[in-house]
């Protein structure tokens, strides 16, 4: 059972059109596998019909609310163009079965990458969003990742396995949000490996110099 879900406005900037690709890819993966949050976005998209039919006539496209609702349908990040690109590219085998299929058109991925003990990451190239930041990250049971705050938003949607930062337990299919004001160490529990989505619109920072360290020299952030 899923606990934790984007908030409503973010959903609604999803519905709108309004959010950028990297918050969108991650927002996206999310409803697709999540039927509280798929029955909001049609609520949202419900009430934006009656909004547009109340209002006085303004010069927009014709098909724009069909446009938005096959984005939605899609579940694709307004922002990220559809390819045709039948396949992902470069993508951890595993990570392509765990991902919606139509959310990783067109997408590269690219091969895990070793970033410490027991920690992989493989960064995601989104069409015409080359610097999205989105990101898969593995993490071995039991490990523990360096204690760190955000210079900015961090979304992550849990793919597989579960993990607890002591402000929550996160399982598969869980979204969580952090900001500036959260410093988490988060913990995968002993139970399989966790395996995230994830965007960062900042670099975190590490408590610890030798994380600070080990994540510039891995090349996980600058
Ligand atoms: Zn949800």
């Amino acid at each position: 059972m899923i606990h934790h879900h984007p908030a409503d406005h973010h959903l609604l900037a999803l519905a709108s059109g309004q959010m950028d690709s990297g918050r969108g890819f991650v927002v996206s993966a999310h409803v697709e596998t999540c039927r509280v949050c798929q029955r909001r976005l049609q609520e949202f998209l419900a009430v934006g019909g009656e909004v547009l039919q109340a209002s006085e006539p303004v010069n927009v496209s014709a098909d724009a609310f069909a446009q938005t609702l096959r984005r939605i349908d899609a579940g694709l990040p307004a922002a990220a163009a559809i390819t045709a690109t039948p396949t992902p590219v470069g993508f951890p085998r595993e990570c392509v079965t765990l991902l919606p299929s139509r959310l990783l058109q067109g997408c590269t991925g690219q091969p895990w990458r070793w970033i410490g003990p027991g920690m992989r990451y493989s960064a995601i190239e989104i069409p015409h969003a080359a610097q999205s930041n989105v990101f898969l990250l593995k993490i071995a049971p039991g490990r523990t990742m360096p204690r760190h705050s955000h210079g900015g938003c961090e979304f992550t949607q849990i793919l597989s396995g579960s993990f607890n930062d002591g402000r929550a337990r996160f399982d598969a299919g869980d979204f969580d949000e952090t900001d500036p004001h959260v410093t988490h160490q988060p913990v995968v529990t002993d139970e399989g490996e966790c395996i995230c989505l994830a965007y960062l619109d900042a670099p975190l920072r590490f408590e610890s110099w030798v994380a600070r360290a080990a994540a510039r020299w891995t090349g996980f952030q600058n």
